[in-house]
Formats: C-alpha cells, structure tokens, sequence
C-alpha cells in the first residue's frame, strides 16, 4: 500500500503536537507542516516571559532542527490560502497547489483590532514579532496603554511591570479586569494587592475614544500620555477558506477532531468544541478552544486519528493554569455563576474560591495558594459535605473526601 501523505497547516501547538501523534503510529508516511510564520515552532503562551526578560529566545523555541530530522517531519514556510476536499488538495499563495491523503487545519486565530480614532497603526500581541515590536518600540522606560484588561491584557502589563516599565495603564470597557478568569471580587482583590501597589493605572467601564499625538482620550474625559499602545481585545479563528467546511465561530469538530468534510481535521484555536451543558447532552454549547492544553490535546488525538487510531477528546472538567498579572492561578469546573453558594479565602498574597452546587463541587478559582489544585480537579461533581466555608481553606483535605490521590492525565 502506498504511504500516506499527511499535511498539517499551521505549526503551532495544535499542528506539532499533531504530527508528534502521527509519527507515533505511522513511521512510513510523509508528514508535512505547514506554518505562515516565517518562525519555527514557539511557545507562545511564553511571549509574556520573553518580553520580561525572564526567558531567553532559546526557552521560547520549542523544538530544535533535530527533532524534525529525527521523526521526519517536513517543514515548509508557505501560506494556504484555499482547501479543495473534493480533490484533497490545498492551494498555496504562490499558486502551487499540493496533494493530501490526510489534512488538519491547525491555524489558530489572529488578535482583534479596535479602530480609534486617530490612531495609525493598531498594535497587538499575538506572535512573537508582534512582542519583539512591542519591546523594541517601548525600549527601557516608555509609557505603555494596554487596550483590554482581560487575562492577555494582564499577563502583558506583569510582564512589562517586571521589565522595568514604570507607567502603565490599562482601559477595560467592562467593570473589572481579569473576567471570565476572575469574576467582580476577585477582580477587585487583584487589583488592590497587585495593581494598585504597583503603581498600573487601570480604568474600567471605560474605552480610548480618540487618539491626538500620543495622548489618548478616554471615554470618561480622562486623558493619558503614551509612546506605545497594545490592544488586547480578544481574538478570531481563522483558517483558509474551505468550500463546505462547517464553522461557527470557529471550524467545528467532534470528539474525533473531524470536521464535517472527508479526511480533513481541525485542532486548536481555530476550532470550536460542543461541551456538555449543565443538564446533560441535550443542553450543549459550542465553544471556541483558547487553552493551550486543550490546543496540545486536540491535536494528539487528530494526529493519532489521521494514522488510523479511534481515539476521542476527554469529557472532563475544565482546568487551566497560568499566570494573571503576577499572580499564578488554577481554573477549575466552573467557578463563577449565580446559583449555588460561594466561599471565599483570602490570606496575605493568597485568594481561594470554591463554589458548590447542590451540596457538589462545581468550581473553584485559586489565586498563588494552589495547594491541591488537581485534588479540586478529581473534586468537581463530588458531594462536599457540610464543611462550607473551611473547603476554601488551603489545608482542606479533598483527598481525604473524595477518597482518592490526585493524578492528572494528559490526555
Ligand atoms: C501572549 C499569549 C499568552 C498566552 N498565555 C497562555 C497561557 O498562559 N495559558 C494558556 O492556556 N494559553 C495561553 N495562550 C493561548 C495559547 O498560546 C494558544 O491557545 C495556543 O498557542 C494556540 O495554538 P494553536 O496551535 O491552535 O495556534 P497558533 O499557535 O496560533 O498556531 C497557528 C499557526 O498557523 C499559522 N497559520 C494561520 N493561517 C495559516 C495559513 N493559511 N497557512 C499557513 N499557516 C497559517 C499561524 O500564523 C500560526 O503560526 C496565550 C496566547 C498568547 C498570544
């Protein structure tokens, strides 16, 4: 039987991880990784680090020219700019067009611009030459203004607060930054512990309306003076336009990873998942995938399907973890929601929420004291008991309750 080629757009998280799983199960076949770049592999969930300072350009690349080398896999800088399934092929920008046996779509998303008024050039932080930009233009000791308090926005102002930049402020449209990772107390506890004392002028229920010079005016007649301006207001999937392809917001697969057209898969950023909703299959949301875990896993299992394995995406709970201005933070299930019953812990540098639903645990949000995040993970869905206020405490024993040790699967 002739070898199979297996062609994978976008060298991210989702398109390595993805040819990582096919070579595991296909020695043979001809793996080709296609990235628009003009970068190898990088971690860009590390960008923020980068432009601190605490991790070198030989930290942020992911993969060395030998690992390549070693599992065969072919990489080639090029942009795809249209999917022919019908014929299984993909036509190039310089109109080349190639032939696959197998393809994945793994070409995650670009960061939103906002028009303003008077502004030239709209700057974001997406890719690493967008960070190297932004460090170039802020040089040692510029004034930054962050468009966007969300977590993006955050980790950027940590990260040049730790560079060294002395005058920062960020502008949130909504009420308070940090959200959907932080709801409203959470918000205002990051901000009078980190923020404040820092000295990051934050603005919220309010936007730049117009720019003159270097001076930006805000919606709430406030002005402030900036050399450097990054939006960070969310971002798009994006992908080659692909006759017949089902989308949403993002490509929509299944648990498989399949989208809806033959032999094509789609991983990461670029995709949109149907998670459970809160009574059963019949209530199911479609979700974009924003999480670089989530990137990583869906392209192992896209990978491993594309070499002739049946494996499906985990249904579990949600987790995340990460970093938040300065401050590290575990996301677990769902801990921000009207109903059930919240508890809160707060000591020195450390923020604990736990929410419980119907005498269960349905989430919890962890600012720097951590402890026993992955017992939280095991927790979620377990009866808690009568314990109340005393489970958000560090030193709550969840193994003890839910009766088992933790552990964390990759998969
Ligand atoms: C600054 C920053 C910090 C982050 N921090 C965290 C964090 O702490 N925790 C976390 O979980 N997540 C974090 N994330 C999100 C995480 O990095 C992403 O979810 C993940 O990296 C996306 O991986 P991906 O492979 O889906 O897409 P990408 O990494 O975007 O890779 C897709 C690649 O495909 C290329 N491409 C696109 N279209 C084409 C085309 N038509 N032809 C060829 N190539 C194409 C793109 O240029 C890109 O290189 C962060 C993101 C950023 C930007």
């Amino acid at each position: 039987m002739a070898e199979k080629t297996y062609v994978i757009i976008g060298n991210g998280m989702a398109g390595l991880s993805a040819a990582q799983a096919i070579r595991e199960r296909d020695r043979a076949g001809r793996v080709v990784l296609i990235g628009d770049e003009g970068e190898p592999y990088y971690y860009r969930a590390s960008l923020s680090e980068w432009i601190s300072g605490d991790l070198t350009d030989a930290l942020v690349l992911g993969r060395m020219p030998a690992f390549y080398n070693a599992l065969h896999i072919e990489q080639v800088t090029a942009h795809v700019a249209r999917i022919e399934s019908g014929v299984r092929q993909i036509h190039l920008d310089d109109g080349s067009a190639w032939n696959y046996d197998k393809l994945l779509i793994a070409t995650g998303a670009r960061a939103n611009g906002y028009p303003v008024v008077g502004l030239d050039e709209i700057l974001v932080f997406r890719t690493w030459a967008d960070a190297r930009h932004i460090k170039e233009r802020l040089g040692c000791c510029g004034r930054a203004l962050i468009l966007g308090g969300g977590i993006l926005g955050l980790e950027l102002a940590g990260a040049l607060h730790r560079m060294g930049i002395e005058r920062i402020a960020i502008v949130q449209r909504s009420g308070f930054v940090g959200g959907p990772l932080l709801d409203a107390d959470a918000a205002a506890w990051l901000t009078a512990r980190y923020l404040a004392p820092d000295g990051i002028d934050v603005f919220v229920n309010d936007t730049v309306t117009r720019v003159e010079g270097q001076t930006a005016y805000l919606q709430s007649g406030q002005t402030w003076d900036f050399d450097i301006l990054v939006q960070a207001v969310g971002i798009t999937p994006v992908f080659p336009e692909t006759p017949g392809l089902t989308v949403g917001r993002g490509i929509r697969i299944d648990a498989r990873c399949r989208t809806n057209l033959s032999d094509v898969y789609a991983a990461g950023d670029c995709t949109e998942t149907q998670v459970p909703g809160s009574d059963g299959a019949a209530d199911r949301a479609w979700q974009t995938t924003r999480i670089w875990l989530d990137c990583a896993r869906q392209g192992r299992i896209a990978g491993y399907n594309m070499a002739g394995a049946d494996c499906t995406l985990p249904v579990q709970p949600f987790y995340n973890a990460s970093v938040i201005y300065t401050a590290l933070y575990s996301v677990i299930g769902e801990p921000h929601s009207a109903d059930g019953e919240s508890y809160v812990w707060q000591s020195g540098n450390g923020y604990r929420k736990i929410r419980i639903v119907e005498g269960k645990l349905a989430g919890a949000l962890l600012l720097n004291a951590r402890r026993g995040d992955m017992a939280l993970f095991k927790a979620i869905g377990q009866p808690v008991g009568d314990f109340r206020a005393v489970l958000a405490r560090p030193d709550f024993p969840w193994n003890d309750l839910t009766g088992q040790d933790w552990d964390y699967e990759y998969l």
